[in-house]
């Protein structure tokens, strides 16, 4: 039976982080599967260009700790990602950077620039029976998660789940979100990866998270922890707890459970560590849930039902910088620049990937006041 464990880590402090998480992986039996000579993939979440002080990637100090118990078992440590935006060695460049990991090279880990796709036959998968996935993790003997804790404005949270959306190569991420528009379909694909790639350990960042406009335009949250598993569902059940969300209520956590992979509860699961001593109730979360709507033709009732009830993405006009980025990251062609982006809210697909890439954070999500009231 899988478990979690919830650990104390109050602050990045090098020394801190790395007693910590001897402490978290301990329980789950440490990192006693790593050889010498293996091969080992860190999959962080790298988001978009951010500086790591934001709390949008994962911190490079718990890379630089968990790179370091890596190499001290004489295997390879390698950390990469695919974030939004092209998957180029070039980009990659420009994003290690500011997220700090010259750090977690200075300990020893390699950051990954091998730009390959992969293409595998996946029979078992719900929605994807074959999947395309960045080539660096088809060296890896295996892979550990290393996600954050943070609000998504499409999925409520993003944590050791949501963190595998990252194996898709750059620019075929917008693809899928057309290909998958509505949520249910989006998680099950998000689950067929995860069963995919089946990352050997989760953790999540939960030093600082992040509240409010997450995943990469929200507030630094102070949370204190750090949270480990050899499941990824099951750390996600115990990172909503924390986020003070009720997990069953996540879209994916529900279709997890769904598909037998996760109980809903965090009651079902054993846990070692205090993680009730971490839950914030009042964690700023965003608002989920309500209908998908989105690209279809729907009769003007549906219309006015989706005016009157779906969230939208919203920009503040000051803050845009127009760039365009926002509507060249849009898979439903639903953004006009116009100096600033004009939103086709019929076409919108409600994905949120405008808000994740715009640079600036000038783009939030809005609830309308009948949906706030439903709510
Ligand atoms: S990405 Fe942000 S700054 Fe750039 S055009 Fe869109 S809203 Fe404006
Ligand atoms: S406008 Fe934003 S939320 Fe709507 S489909 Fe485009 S990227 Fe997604």
């Amino acid at each position: 039976m899988s478990k979690v464990s919830v650990t104390p880590c109050r602050t990045y402090d090098a020394a801190e982080v790395r007693q910590a998480l001897i402490q978290a992986l301990a329980p789950l039996g440490g990192l006693d599967f790593i050889q010498p000579g293996m091969r080992i993939g860190i999959k962080m979440n790298l988001v978009t260009l951010k500086n790591y002080h934001a709390a949008a990637t994962t911190h490079p100090v718990l890379l630089a700790a968990l790179a370091q118990l890596i190499t001290e078992r004489g295997a390879e440590a390698v950390i990469g990602d695919s974030p939004g935006g092209p998957f180029s060695a070039a980009y990659l460049r420009s994003l290690y950077g500011p997220a700090g990991l010259a750090l977690a090279e200075k300990a020893g880990a390699k950051l990954n620039f091998d730009t390959r796709t992969e293409e595998a036959e996946f029979p078992e998968g719900c929605l994807l029976k074959k999947v395309t996935y960045t080539g660096w993790l088809a060296d890896c003997d295996a892979i550990i998660t290393c996600a954050k804790l943070k609000t998504h404005a499409m999925l409520g949270m993003t944590g050791a789940v949501k963190n595998q959306f990252g194996i898709v190569p750059g620019l075929m991420k917008p693809e899928f979100h057309a290909l998958y528009p509505q949520v249910p379909d989006f998680c099950n694909m998000l689950l067929d990866l995860n069963e995919f790639i089946r990352p050997r350990l989760a953790i999540i960042d939960g030093v600082d998270g992040m509240e409010g406009n997450g995943p990469s335009a929200g507030t630094v949250r102070q949370v204190g922890c750090l949270i480990a598993s050899d499941s990824v569902y099951h750390a996600d059940v115990v990172m909503a707890h924390i986020m003070g969300l009720t997990p069953a209520e996540m879209p994916l956590i529900h279709a997890a459970h769904e598909r037998g992979l996760a109980p809903e509860e965090i009651g079902e699961i054993e846990i070692s560590g205090d993680a009730e001593s971490f839950r914030m109730e009042d964690f700023q979360n965003l608002p989920i849930g309500g209908v998908q709507f989105g690209g279809r033709e729907d009769s003007v009732l549906m219309q006015l039902v989706r005016s009157l009830l779906m969230r939208r993405p919203h920009v503040n006009t000051r803050g845009c910088v127009g760039c365009g980025l926002c509507a060249r990251n849009c898979p439903a062609h639903a953004i006009r620049m116009k100096d600033v982006p004009k939103f086709d809210l019929h076409k919108c697909i409600r994905c949120f990937c405008c808000q994740e890439m715009c640079p600036k954070e000038a783009i939030s999500v809005k609830t309308t006041p009948i949906s706030r009231l439903i709510h």
